[in-house]
């Protein structure tokens, strides 16, 4: 089974693809742990390549599509891949279905969780980060201190309503060309409003889980 997950940075995407790759057995294929991988390995014969990203330059779509093509040869995606910032372009995704389809393979689902603005500000802007393990907590929880390694949360420094709107708008100009992408493809499209704060991993999971079976994915 492949998935490709789309959704704004603060959509709960991560969270969401670990639950799913373990509900499936697929592996998790983020590019962002990819591509630091590649940058801790000097012998990586992709280095010389992706380590523009430590001059603040953006990797090209290439050598991203040659990062992903090499990465689900790890044995973890033997079974399927659920894929978490990647693709990002109508570009990137027509390389991953010929990647697929040279497998016999193919983008069985994709999930869009739509999130509101509202509820990625209310996120964002209480989010706590502990500096040290860098696990996440909202303040509405009330802990000023990580319970693991006892020392204070932070703010993220890019966490003001300012940036967070912008790298929505952002999102959302880029990401339309790929919903099209895939709205007009074979793989089933669930498309999950959240516009409740209040709704936890666990209620988008549980809706995930019913919308994949009324779909007979499951
Ligand atoms: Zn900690």
């Amino acid at each position: 089974m492949y998935i490709v997950l789309l959704g704004p940075p603060g959509s709960g995407k991560g969270t969401q693809a670990e639950v799913l790759s373990k509900a499936f057995d697929i592996g998790h294929l983020s590019t962002g742990d990819l591509l630091r991988d590649i940058l801790e390995n000097k012998d990586h014969p992709l280095y010389p390549k992706v380590q523009v990203i430590k001059e603040g330059r953006l990797v090209s779509d290439e050598v991203v599509n040659q990062v992903v093509e090499d990465g689900l040869d790890k044995p973890k995606f033997k079974n399927g891949a659920i894929f978490d910032g990647y693709p990002r372009t109508p570009a990137q995704a027509a390389a991953l279905d010929r990647m697929l389809a040279a497998q016999g393979q193919k983008i069985d689902v994709v999930i869009d969780l739509d999130v509101t603005r509202d509820v990625l500000i209310y996120r964002l802007l209480g989010r706590l980060v502990c500096p040290r393990c860098k696990r996440i907590f909202h303040k509405r929880y009330g802990l000023t201190e990580c319970p693991d390694c006892r020392i204070e949360l932070v703010r993220r420094g890019d966490d003001n309503e300012e940036t967070i709107l912008k790298r929505f708008e952002e999102y959302k100009d880029k990401t339309a060309v790929l919903q099209d992408y895939y709205k007009n493809s074979p793989a089933v499209y669930i498309r999950l409003e959240i516009s409740d704060a209040s709704r936890t991993a666990e209620d988008v999971q549980e809706e995930i889980t019913e919308r994949l079976r009324q779909h007979d994915v499951i």
